[in-house]
């Protein structure tokens, strides 16, 4: 049963939300709730100064007290087209340290490590890799594609299986950063992932200990103490002061797909074509995302998509195209297959 076929969705005249969003409304000119209580909430150049300048202070304070610390920033790094751009950034515009850590969940394409070997040696990055042990990822993979693991509005913004997977590389990301003494974590979300307000913020340890516990009890429940060393101490959390913080520069500088591929090409990276146009690097993504649209009949990138298209950032169509496109049969077929699903 393909999505196509068995719904035809009615979507909002001005976003691209489908009326089976869960919660949503529409006028008699069938515009959604979400847009019509939207009132331009998109960054405006004021504000992405006073973030960019906040992160520009944080990092003349971090050098300052610079002693004898290996890094400035450790890069969450998936070898997607946001990430890498992020990672340029980081390099180029704000000439900092990086180590760029990829979290191998076991579906990372082929020209995905290709392209990240070739853009961590053209900016001069070290890389880390961690590949916790397949059995281990797959069996939590497996489940996740089966079962409820997460609240509803958990999945209003991401599969189970993506919301897993993102789970584990967060606290896996925050750890290493504690253990290391970086004071700085990257990450490469677009401005539709995440708002100019948390561009540049301290991690809370308190929240995050909340976020955790939300991921790792379900996850712990599938794979037992396996899981422990990708997730964050007690002893950590009772450690606030050394938390980083989160930075996302995406929010506060300028947002243009054509401009971040032109200039991720000039730093070795080419579009891998064997993966979901949603997801530049993960073999696993179609079939999250179909499970998930058969599930609760909407793609689990919608909202973000969607928040998107009403700032201005994407196009209508151009949202369409994304969350709508002809099912991948053959890439949903090789993730079934690698999970014995
Ligand atoms: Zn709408």
């Amino acid at each position: 049963m393909s999505y196509k076929q068995s719904t035809n969705p009615k979507i909002c005249t001005r976003c691209i939300l489908p009326e089976t969003f869960p919660g949503i409304s529409f006028n008699d000119e069938g515009i959604c709730n979400h847009c019509r209580r939207y009132r331009g909430q998109q960054a405006t150049e004021e504000q992405k100064k006073k973030y960019e300048q906040k992160f520009l202070d944080l990092i003349h304070e971090s050098t300052n007290q610079r002693i004898s610390q290996s890094y400035d920033v450790l890069m969450a790094y998936s070898g997607g087209k946001d990430s890498t751009y992020t990672l340029d950034v980081f390099v180029n515009r704000y000439n900092l340290r990086v180590l760029a850590l990829t979290f191998d969940n076991t579906f990372v394409s082929k020209q995905s490590f290709i392209n990240m070997q070739k853009v961590c040696e053209n900016l001069g990055v070290d890389h880390l890799i961690i590949r916790p042990d397949p059995k281990m990822l797959r069996n939590i993979f497996r489940t996740a594609a089966k079962e409820e693991l997460y609240s509803l509005k958990t999945l209003e913004r991401a599969s189970t299986i993506c919301t897993s997977c993102i789970g584990l590389v967060k606290s896996l990301i925050l750890r290493t950063a504690i253990e290391k003494e970086i004071p700085f974590v990257g990450f490469g979300w677009s401005p539709g992932q995440a708002p100019v307000q948390s561009s540049v913020m301290k991690t809370n340890a308190a929240l995050m200990k909340t976020t955790q516990k939300a991921i790792y009890e379900p996850l712990h429940a599938i794979a037992a103490d396996a899981i422990n060393p990708c997730f964050v101490t007690d002893e950590q959390f009772d450690n606030p002061e050394k938390f980083p913080w989160n930075i996302h520069p995406l929010a506060f500088l300028d947002y243009n797909e054509e401009k971040i591929v032109e200039r991720n090409n000039e730093i070795g990276w080419i579009k891998p074509d064997d993966t979901d146009p949603n997801s530049t690097n993960c073999l696993l993504n179609a079939y999250a995302n179909q499970v998930h649209r058969i599930k609760y009949g909407f793609h689990p990138y919608v909202w973000e998509i969607a928040n998107m298209v009403r700032a201005g950032i994407l196009d209508r169509q151009e949202g369409i195209e994304k969350i709508y496109p002809p099912e991948n049969e053959e890439m949903v077929d090789y993730a079934k297959q690698e999970l014995g699903n």
